[in-house]
């Protein structure tokens, strides 16, 4: 089963980190304690429709390319 993957540039930061999980929710879920811990980001801002709408269309199968 292929992972999903979801990159820290896809929210328009400028970060290396990637995060891979089996579903577009365990992505997120990282993405979001991510934003958290490492770029001071609050839980309104990282639970905000925009960052669900950027997982959502941005999330895609590894190795996909
Ligand atoms: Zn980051």
């Amino acid at each position: 089963m292929k992972n999903k993957i979801l990159k820290c540039t896809d929210f328009g930061v400028d970060c290396p980190a990637e995060f891979r999980g089996p579903t577009v929710d365990s992505v997120l879920e990282q993405a979001k304690k991510h934003g958290m811990e490492v770029h001071g980001q609050t839980a309104e801002q990282v639970s905000s429709d925009a960052v669900m709408q950027i997982a959502a269309t941005k999330a895609r199968d590894e190795d996909g390319s």
